[in-house]
Parts: structure tokens; C-alpha cells; sequence
């Protein structure tokens, strides 16, 4: 079965310390494991997706412009991946695919549907931040588009711990996906 990495919102905002909208330490943490994983995706040639949130700034239309102080704005370092990771993406940049997504969702309003079928892409794993929004909502459309979810434990975190627990439960209960611990 051909296979996907999606790397969602692991950026600055969403995981440095000084981050706008930051998980914290939970989601520093993941950075060593989310490396190692792009680079075995690259190096076996299967696909690797930085599925990476976008804002406007001051936009009155978006939902999320009442919930969550501005983050990820276009044109802002804060939309830049956490670490070594934006050096693994500058240095590979042929071989894996960056998405912007402007919902929770990777599926939402973005062309990664479309995009995984046309490379006969049948498994996504999932990697990022955090646990129970964006990885949370990706995994809900890739359960109803029929794909196969492998969810990476050590790879997902959130800023809130009963959250994350939450979702992995899910995952695993009622979307049927292989959480790897
Ligand atoms: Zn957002």
C-alpha cells in the first residue's frame, strides 16, 4: 500500500516557546522523533506533506479569528517549521510537497484529496500539532475518504494533555486507525 507522511502546523507559532499560539514543550519534544520519520520517508521515496496552516491578518470571514489570537499569518516567521525540520524541507525541497490549509483540517479547501489519489496513495500517517484540533480533524476526513490512518504517538502532541489522550483514544476506537507508540 503506498504511503504518505503528513507533517501538520509543526511551526513556530504552533510550537516555540515564543510561539502565537503555542503547545509548548510537549510539541518541542516531537521534533527529533518528526525528523527522523521525514528523512525515512524521503530516503525510501514515499511521499512527505507539510500540510502548513495560513492566515490573514485581520480577517473578519474566518472562524477561527474569534477563537485563537492571530498565528501563522502569511509573509510571518511564525508560519516557518519548528528546527531542524525547515532545513530538512529546504534541503529536500523536490521531494516533498508543501501545503497550505486554511481549517483545521489538511482536507479542508485544499487540493491533498485530489493529490494523494493521483499518486495511487492509499495510508496517511500523521504527525504534528496539535493531538485534538488539526491531526484530530485531518484523521475524521482521511476515516470518511477511506483512507488508512497510522497516527504516530510520539509524533503528535497538544497543548492540552487530556485532549491529546482523548484523541489518541479515538483514533484508535472509533476512526480504526494503527497508533504506533
Ligand atoms: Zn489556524
Amino acid at each position: 500500500m503506498k504511503k504518505a507522511l503528513l507533517v501538520i502546523d509543526y511551526t513556530v507559532d504552533f510550537v516555540a516557546k515564543d510561539g502565537a499560539l503555542t503547545c509548548g514543550a510537549p510539541g518541542i519534544a516531537l521534533e527529533d522523533y518528526i525528523v527522523r520519520l521525514t528523512e525515512e520517508f524521503i530516503r525510501r521515496k514515499d511521499a512527505v506533506v507539510f500540510a502548513v496552516d495560513v492566515h490573514e491578518k485581520d480577517d473578519p470571514y474566518h472562524p477561527e479569528s474569534r477563537l485563537f489570537p492571530p498565528h501563522n499569518l502569511r509573509d510571518t516567521p511564525g508560519r516557518d517549521l519548528f528546527g531542524s525540520l525547515k532545513v530538512i524541507y529546504e534541503e529536500n525541497k523536490k521531494s516533498v510537497h508543501w501545503m497550505d490549509k486554511t481549517r483545521y483540517s489538511a482536507f479542508a479547501g485544499t487540493e491533498l484529496d485530489v493529490w494523494l489519489r493521483a499518486r495511487g496513495i492509499e495510508e496517511v500517517h500523521l504527525t504534528g500539532v496539535c493531538t485534538d484540533i488539526c491531526i484530530l480533524h485531518t484523521a475524521a476526513d482521511a476515516y470518511n475518504r477511506g483512507y488508512k490512518i497510522v497516527v504516530h504517538e510520539p509524533g503528535v502532541a497538544s497543548f492540552d494533555p487530556a485532549g491529546h489522550e482523548w484523541a489518541l483514544r479515538h483514533f484508535e476506537n472509533t476512526l480504526g486507525a494503527e497508533v504506533i507508540r
